[in-house]
């Protein structure tokens, strides 16, 4: 009997949180327990009292040792939600980010045609495509990443949740095929090469090439920012995501590339996520005319 009530539902879910360093350890717990045994989060709540099978418990602990050890929830449950929608994650990628929901929101609000094609570059599992995807099927949406497992990883989550999305491998622009696009989203990697959240948290077990993006953390930025215009349609849009810090530094970028109407947005956490703006080639680049006067005295 004493063996059997450290079985319970409550007791497992207790001993795991006050082991579990994390921001979420009764979370990260449940989620743990709710995967194993196929019960729901709210039936820990109902049924605090429920008994746990010792296979189920075992197999609960190895997980919790895990999380313990660092390893993020959503690689130990293979899977993480985005946009209510489930998808598969893996170690080659990032693991989606509820904050990158806003941008999803702001790409929504924006005036595009009826059967708007969209670009995202970087998809990774495929979060933001297949998100605007299950919102907007009639969109023509192609998804690109440089590395093969994560096109395989975002085709599959395509594949799983019925959603049409094009998904093909190419670093940036470089591969695909040439087009225009009415929209360019992305959530690129952006943190500093040498920040040191690199090494807390998730991050420490998501791939470099998916995270940091040299000295400054804007060198793919500054090449999507340059080249994207080769890429839109009149009036078409760029929108990406960028560092809580990086705004002023991303809005120069668009601005000084002629893009216009240019915003910064902000995450759940009302801090500086996103930057967007229309590309508009008939817009006057405001450049300073030569002044004739100094070069003839140079
Ligand atoms: N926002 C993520 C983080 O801080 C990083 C995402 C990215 O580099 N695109 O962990």
């Amino acid at each position: 009997m004493t063996s059997k009530s450290s079985l319970t539902c409550e007791a497992l879910l207790k001993k795991a949180s006050a082991r579990i360093d994390s921001d979420s350890p009764r979370l990260d717990a449940e989620l743990l327990l709710s995967h194993i045994t196929g019960l729901s989060r709210t039936s820990f709540r109902a049924w605090p009292e429920r008994e746990v099978t010792d296979a189920h418990a075992e197999a609960f602990e190895a997980l919790v040792q895990d999380r313990v050890a660092g390893r993020p929830v959503a690689h130990l449950l293979g899977q993480q939600e985005f946009w209510s929608l489930p998808l598969k994650v893996s170690a080659s990628t990032l693991i989606p980010r509820p904050d990158t929901e806003c941008l999803v929101e702001v790409a929504l609000d924006l005036p595009l045609p009826r059967q708007a094609r969209v670009l995202d570059l970087g998809t990774g599992t495929g979060a933001i495509a297949l998100a605007l995807a299950s919102e907007h099927p009639e969109w023509q949406i192609t998804a690109c990443d440089a590395v093969a497992e994560a096109v395989a990883l975002a085709r599959d989550n395509a594949d799983a949740l019925g959603l049409t999305v094009s998904v093909v491998q190419s670093s940036w622009f470089s591969e695909l095929t040439p087009g225009r696009f009415d929209l360019i989203v992305s959530n690129p990697p952006y943190i500093p090469d040498n920040d040191h959240h690199l090494k807390e948290g998730d991050v420490r077990f998501e791939p470099a090439s998916a995270l940091v993006s040299g000295r400054d953390g804007l060198d793919d930025l500054r090449l999507i920012v340059d080249q994207a215009p080769d890429w839109l349609l009149e009036d078409g849009w760029l929108l990406v995501e960028h560092g809580f810090d990086q705004a002023e530094a991303v809005a120069e970028l668009f601005r000084a590339r002629g893009f216009q109407d240019v915003e910064t947005r902000q995450d759940y956490g009302n801090r500086d996520r996103m930057t967007l703006g229309r590309w508009c080639s008939g817009a006057a680049v405001i450049t300073p005319a030569p002044n004739r006067g100094d070069a003839d005295a140079q």
